[in-house]
C-alpha cells in the first residue's frame, strides 16, 4: 500500500501514470485529498470509476488508525492514534472562543529527554514519527472540522515528543502544513526542552514559525534535576542559542514555565528569571503545573503566580498564564502518554 500522504506531486504524477491514466488525473487527486480533504476515493466522484477501484488496491490515505477519542468538558477533544507498526501516539485539538482551532501534534511515540514532570518523559521513547506520520495527524484534525464546515487554524508541536530531536521530519511536516493545509508560519509554533544547536539551526531555516522554550528553572543545578537534557545543554548556552534565533529572525520567543508550587513560584525564582530573561526578546508563558502519575509536586496558586508576575515586570519581562485545558481527559500539556491500561481498554 502507497501513503499517498507521503508523495510528492510529481511522484503522486508517477503512480497514476502506472495506472495508465493522464496527468490531469494526478492533479484532480491532489485537490481531492489536500483541498477538499475527502478521506475516501469513492467520494473523488470527478475521477474514472476505474481509477478509483486501482487506487483502492494499492494506496491509502494516510496509515494512522484511530483507536480512541476523548472529549473534555471544555471542548478540548484528544485522540489516540495506532501507528503502521503497532505504536501509539496522542494528538489534541483545542477549540478557543475567538474561532481559533489549534492542533496539537506529537512528533515521536514516547520521548527521550526524561523531563521528570511530564508523563511522555516519564514513558521513555519508542522511535521518531515521519513527517507523514505528524502531518497526519494535522491533515485527520483539519479533514473533520473540513466537514464541520471549519477549519484547523493553528498548530503547536507540544505533544508527545522533542520536535528537535527529529529535527528533519519535524521542518518537513512543518512545510507541509504550510502548503498543504494552507496554515501560515506565523500559526505554527514549535516547542523545545532546550536543545541549543537545533535552535540556532532554526533560526538559520528563514521561516517565521514560532519557537517555544520549556525552561521551567533559573539555575543550573535545579533545572538538570527536572530537566536532564540540561547537564548537555546549560542555561548559558540555552539563553545564548536564544538570542542567536531573536537576532537572526527578529522574532519573539515564548518562555514556556509549568509552575509548580514551591519550586518555581516563589519571589526569588521571578527575580532570578528576571535577571536571566532582562533584555531577551521573549515572553514568558506561565502553566500551572498539569498532574501526572509519577511526579508529586503541585500546580501553583494564583496569588503566587501573580506575584510571580508583578516581579518580572520590573525586569520588563512581560507574561501571560496559559488556559489549563482538557485536563479531565489527561489531554493537558505534559499529561500525554500511551499506558498499558490504555492498551488494555483497546483490546477489551
Ligand atoms: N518536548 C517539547 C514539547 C512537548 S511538551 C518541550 O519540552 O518543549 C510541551 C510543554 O509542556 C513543554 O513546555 C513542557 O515542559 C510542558 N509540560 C510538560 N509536563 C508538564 C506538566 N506536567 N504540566 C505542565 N506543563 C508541562
Amino acid at each position: 500500500m502507497t501513503n499517498l500522504y507521503a508523495l510528492t506531486p510529481s511522484e503522486l504524477g508517477s503512480l497514476v501514470a502506472e495506472l495508465g491514466e493522464r496527468p490531469f488525473r494526478a492533479r484532480q487527486l491532489w485537490k481531492w485529498m489536500y483541498e477538499k480533504r475527502v478521506d475516501d476515493f469513492a467520494a473523488m466522484t470527478d475521477l474514472p470509476k476505474r481509477l478509483i477501484d486501482e487506487l483502492g488496491q494499492c494506496a491509502s490515505l494516510g496509515s494512522l488508525q484511530s483507536v480512541a477519542r476523548q472529549n473534555s468538558a471544555d471542548g478540548t477533544e484528544k485522540r489516540l492514534y495506532q501507528l503502521a507498526d503497532g505504536q501509539l501516539v496522542e494528538s489534541v485539538l483545542m477549540p478557543y472562543d475567538d474561532q481559533r482551532k489549534t492542533a496539537c501534534l506529537s512528533t515521536q511515540a514516547g520521548c527521550a529527554m526524561a523531563c521528570v514532570f511530564c508523563a511522555t518523559g516519564q514513558m521513555g521513547f519508542a522511535r521518531n514519527l515521519s513527517a507523514e506520520e505528524i502531518f497526519e495527524q494535522a491533515m485527520l484534525f483539519a479533514r473533520e472540522l473540513a466537514s464541520q464546515g471549519e477549519r484547523l487554524s493553528n498548530i503547536v508541536l507540544m505533544g508527545m515528543g522533542e520536535p528537535f530531536h527529529n529535527y528533519e521530519a519535524t521542518m518537513h511536516a512543518i512545510r507541509q502544513f504550510m502548503n498543504r493545509l494552507g496554515i501560515g508560519a506565523r500559526h505554527i509554533t514549535v516547542s523545545t526542552v532546550g536543545l541549543a544547536p537545533q535552535i540556532r539551526r532554526f533560526a538559520d531555516e528563514g521561516l517565521q514559525v514560532n519557537l517555544a522554550v520549556s525552561l521551567h528553572k533559573s539555575d543550573d543545578i535545579q533545572r538538570s534535576a527536572l530537566m536532564p537534557v540540561n547537564r548537555r545543554w546549560p542555561i548559558d548556552e540555552l539563553i545564548s542559542a536564544c538570542r542567536y534565533y531573536t537576532a537572526a529572525t527578529n522574532r519573539r520567543i515564548t518562555i514556556e514555565w509549568a509552575a509548580i508550587a514551591g519550586e518555581n513560584d516563589t519571589p526569588d525564582e521571578a527575580h532570578k528569571l528576571g535577571r536571566l530573561l532582562a533584555g531577551l526578546l521573549c515572553h514568558v508563558n506561565i502553566i500551572p503545573l498539569n498532574p501526572t502519575d509519577r511526579y508529586r509536586g503541585a500546580p501553583a496558586e494564583h496569588e503566587s503566580i501573580d506575584k510571580f508576575r508583578n516581579i518580572l515586570k520590573h525586569y520588563e519581562v512581560a507574561s501571560t498564564v496559559r488556559l489549563r485545558r482538557g485536563i479531565d481527559i489527561d489531554a493537558g500539556c505534559g499529561q500525554l502518554k500511551t499506558s498499558l491500561i490504555k492498551l488494555d481498554q483497546i483490546s477489551g
